[in-house]
């Protein structure tokens, strides 16, 4: 009776709750590969695109996880989205 959504990352249905964010937002994480996710999504576009202009700035991905509370690895997915959509860069 497993009523978690599914990891976003390896897809697997093994999730368990991982306390609420700010907003009440439900948050999840997988006990696969310890991916920490949240349904609905937690970051907006706006965020991701902040995040892609400081990597075009030459921030590194480490430091720009940090100021949004999230994991290296989510802000290169985020780079990766962006160079394999090819939508046009953020006006800063
Ligand atoms: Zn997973």
């Amino acid at each position: 009776m497993n009523k978690n959504p599914p990891c976003p990352l390896c897809k697997k249905l093994n999730t368990i709750k991982n306390g609420k964010r700010f907003e009440n937002i439900q948050s999840y994480k997988c006990s696969f590969c310890h991916y920490q996710f949240t349904k609905p999504p937690r970051y907006s576009d706006n965020d991701k695109a902040i995040a892609l202009a400081l990597h075009i700035k030459g921030i590194s991905s480490t430091l720009i996880a940090k100021l949004f509370g999230a994991k290296p690895h989510t802000i290169c997915r985020w780079v990766l989205d962006y160079k394999t959509h090819a939508s046009p860069p953020p006006d800063f």
